[in-house]
C-alpha cells in the first residue's frame, strides 16, 4: 500500500490513506492497534475508537480482527477503525477472532496431572475447533521414565504433547517453534507455570507492556481484557481468562467427536446408529476397551443434564449453574442474579471513566 502523510491543521499530522493492522488489545470501547506496515518505528500502535457506522450495524471488534485504520493520527498515535476484515473464526470466550491453536498447559507436578481434568480441558479445546498444543510443564520435578510414561499414555489419546521445564530449559525451542506464526489461546489450571512460561518466552513483556499499552495495561487483569503479546520469534500468544474453568455445552451426540481416539474408531468401523450415544447401544463400535472411555461416560452425564436445564427454561437464563468439581462431582448452584438484570457497580462505571481518560471520537 502506498503511504502518504500529509499536514494537517495544526502540528496534528494525519494519514490521508486507510491503513491495515491487526487488533491486539480490547478494553471497553478502546482498541490497540498495531499496523500491519511499520510508518514511524516508535508509532506504529495506534490507539482506536470505532468508527459509529460499525456500532450501528452491531459491527463488533474483537482481538486478532484485520482490520482497516482511518484518521490515523501520528502525533497522538490514535486512529479510528473503519471496518473488520473477514474472519477466518471467532471464539465467544474469550473472546479473540482468527486464532489457530490453543496452547493447553498443565504441570507433570506440583499440583499432579490429573487425568480427569486433564480430559475435560482438552475436551473443552476440542469443542473450539482450533488445533490444540498441550505442553506439559514442570518436566524437572519427575523422572524421563515417567515422562516417556504420559507420552505413551497421551498417544493413545491422540496427542503428541511438548514436555518443558522453566528450570532446566528443556523443551522451550521446541515449543517457541509451534507457537510460530500464530495466535494461540493459552489455557490451562492455576498454578502449572503459564504466567512463568509466557514471562520467560517474551522476556521483555513488563518493558513492552509499559511501552505501548499505557492507559490499556491498568486494566490487564479485568475479565473483560483481552490482550495479545508477540512472540520474539513470531507468533502471538492471548493469555486471557475465560478457559479456565471448562463447563461442557454441546450436543450429547457431539461429545465423541472431541475425543481424538474416538473419532479413529467411528471412522474406521462407523456405529449402527446415527444418533448413538454409544453407551449401551447394542453392536456399537465406540463402546469399549478405550482409557477414556469412562470420561466420555462421564462427560456425556453432564451434558445430558445440562441440555435438560436449558430445555426447562426454554426463553430464559437458566437461574441455577451446573458447578463440577475437580473430580467431577456435580453441583448445582443458584445464580446469584440473571445477567439481564446485573449492572454496573457504581465504583466500576467510575474507575471506567478513570481509566479512559481519552475523548470518544464518536
Ligand atoms: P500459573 O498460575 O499457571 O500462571 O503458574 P505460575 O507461572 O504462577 O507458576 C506457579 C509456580 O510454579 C511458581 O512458583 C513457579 O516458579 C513454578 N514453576 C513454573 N514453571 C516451573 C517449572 O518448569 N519447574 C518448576 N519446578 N517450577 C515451575
Ligand atoms: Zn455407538
Amino acid at each position: 500500500m502506498v503511504q502518504e502523510i500529509k499536514a494537517t491543521s495544526g502540528k496534528k499530522q494525519q494519514h490521508s490513506q486507510e491503513l491495515r493492522g491487526k487488533v491486539i488489545a480490547v478494553q471497553a470501547n478502546y482498541y490497540q492497534v498495531l499496523l500491519d506496515q511499520e510508518f514511524e518505528v516508535s508509532k506504529k500502535h495506534l490507539l482506536c475508537t470505532r468508527r459509529s457506522r460499525l456500532k450501528k450495524i452491531g459491527q463488533k471488534v474483537m482481538v486478532g480482527d484485520h482490520v482497516i485504520v482511518a484518521e490515523a493520527d501520528y502525533i497522538d498515535s490514535r486512529g479510528v477503525i473503519a471496518e473488520v476484515l473477514p474472519r477466518r473464526n471467532e471464539l465467544e470466550r474469550p473472546p479473540v477472532a482468527n486464532a489457530e491453536q490453543i496452547l493447553l498447559i498443565f504441570a507433570l507436578e506440583q499440583p499432579k496431572l490429573d487425568p480427569h481434568q486433564l480430559s475435560r480441558f482438552l475436551v473443552k479445546a476440542e469443542s473450539t475447533n482450533l488445533n490444540i498444543c498441550l505442553c506439559f510443564n514442570k518436566a524437572d520435578l519427575v523422572s524421563v521414565a515417567e515422562q516417556q510414561k504420559w507420552q505413551n499414555r497421551l498417544e493413545k489419546w491422540g496427542y503428541q504433547p511438548v514436555f518443558t521445564s522453566l528450570v532446566t530449559q528443556q523443551g522451550l525451542e521446541e515449543l517457541v517453534e509451534k507457537l510460530q506464526q500464530q495466535i494461540s489461546i493459552v489455557a490451562g489450571p492455576s498454578g502449572v507455570g503459564k504466567s512463568s512460561l509466557i514471562n520467560q518466552l517474551i522476556p521483555d513483556l513488563q518493558l513492552r507492556i509499559g511501552a505501548v499499552s499505557g492507559k490499556l495495561n491498568r486494566g490487564r487483569h479485568t475479565t473483560r481484557h483481552v490482550e495479545l503479546f508477540e512472540l520474539p520469534k513470531g507468533g502471538w500468544l492471548a493469555d486471557t481468562p475465560g478457559f479456565n474453568q471448562p463447563d461442557l455445552h454441546c450436543q450429547p451426540q457431539d461429545l465423541i467427536q472431541y475425543f481424538p481416539e474416538a473419532r479413529a474408531k467411528l471412522k474406521h468401523s462407523g456405529c449402527h446408529f446415527s444418533n448413538c450415544l454409544h453407551r449401551d447401544e447394542p453392536n456399537c463400535a465406540v463402546r469399549g476397551d478405550w482409557e477414556r472411555y469412562e470420561h466420555y461416560l462421564r462427560f456425556l452425564d453432564q451434558v445430558i443434564v445440562q441440555k435438560k436445564l436449558q430445555q426447562q427454561k426454554p426463553d430464559q437464563e437458566s437461574n441455577v449453574k451446573l458447578k463440577i468439581g475437580r473430580s467431577g462431582e456435580q453441583n448445582y448452584e443458584p445464580r446469584l442474579e440473571s445477567k439481564k438484570y446485573r449492572r454496573l457497580s457504581r465504583r466500576f462505571r467510575h474507575q471506567t471513566v478513570q481509566e479512559f481518560d481519552l475523548d470518544e471520537e464518536e
